[in-house]
């Protein structure tokens, strides 16, 4: 989710509130990060056929509340529910309902908590029973960019290599990376600076010790244009292609990069 749309300064200014963060809070965000990554691993486990995106809503809200957290994207801009879970054609911020899943599906599960005052942002894509072999090749290419925008999100680089990165990987594969929507940076609130853009036409400041980035390409089969839809949130390929979005949020240090989002233990 970026609020990219909602800012009317200019980027440069933007980029002038780049908070970057103690090791005390990457410490607390590493702890927000591992509770979002254990979530989400045990929503996508529960991905079946017949279930509905609201059941999948209603498990990431328990989760989130039983351990002490907040539900991030709940109520943030007005969104209504605690996961965006986009289906197929839809990109992000796809609005959880009835809907039950079907084997061929893919399915996109995006979650933001709050822990202790910090956010967590992650998202990841995987299909349900059997795949057209198109559609687990889009997955595997969207998780391959994001480990290669990740690879790039290095001390002291510019935070263009990672869309630079991410772009030259998806555009090999044969697919397209959506350009209406960014990674962003990421701390006491969901979106901060920079834009962490998925293409690479933008150098970028440099990262610095500290900062923290939500990396989160979003790769369709066909064109790279989107649409929105009339309920103002869900986000569709433009062509009706499927869409892939996979996302972690990292600090950078100068010893490495460190995936804050990660389900392993640390
Ligand atoms: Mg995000
Ligand atoms: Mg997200």
């Amino acid at each position: 989710m970026s609020a990219a749309a909602n800012n009317p300064v200019s980027e440069e200014a933007q980029e002038d509130r780049i908070y970057l963060k103690s090791a005390d809070e990457v410490a607390v965000m590493r702890r927000a990060g591992h509770l979002l990554g254990r979530i989400i691993r045990e929503v996508l486990e529960n991905v079946d056929e017949g279930v509905t995106t609201i059941e999948l809503d209603k498990l990431a809200y328990r989760r989130i509340r039983e351990a002490g957290a907040i539900p991030g994207f709940l109520g943030l801009y007005n969104f209504p529910n605690t996961l965006c879970i986009s289906v197929n054609e839809q990109v992000v911020h796809g609005i959880p309902d009835k809907r039950r899943l079907k084997s061929g599906d893919i399915v996109s599960i995006d979650c933001g908590l709050i822990l202790d005052g910090f956010f967590a942002d992650h998202a990841w894509t995987v299909g349900v029973g059997k795949l057209d072999p198109e559609a687990e090749r889009l997955l595997q290419v969207g998780e391959e960019a994001l480990f290669r925008g990740i690879d790039a999100a290095r001390y002291a680089g510019r935070v263009g290599d990672i869309g630079r990165a991410i772009e030259e990987h998806v555009t090999r594969a044969g697919f397209s990376v959506v350009e209406e929507y960014t990674g962003h940076g990421i701390g006491r609130r969901c979106h901060e600076d920079p834009k962490v853009y998925n293409t690479g036409t933008r150098r970028g400041k440099r990262m610095g010790q500290g900062l923290t980035l939500a990396i989160e390409p979003m790769v369709n089969i066909g064109s790279g244009r989107t649409k929105e839809l009339a309920d103002g949130w869900t986000v569709v390929t433009a062509d009706g292609s499927l869409s892939a979005h996979f996302e972690h949020t990292v600090a950078i240090g100068q010893e490495g990069t460190e995936i804050l989002t990660s389900a392993e233990d640390h």
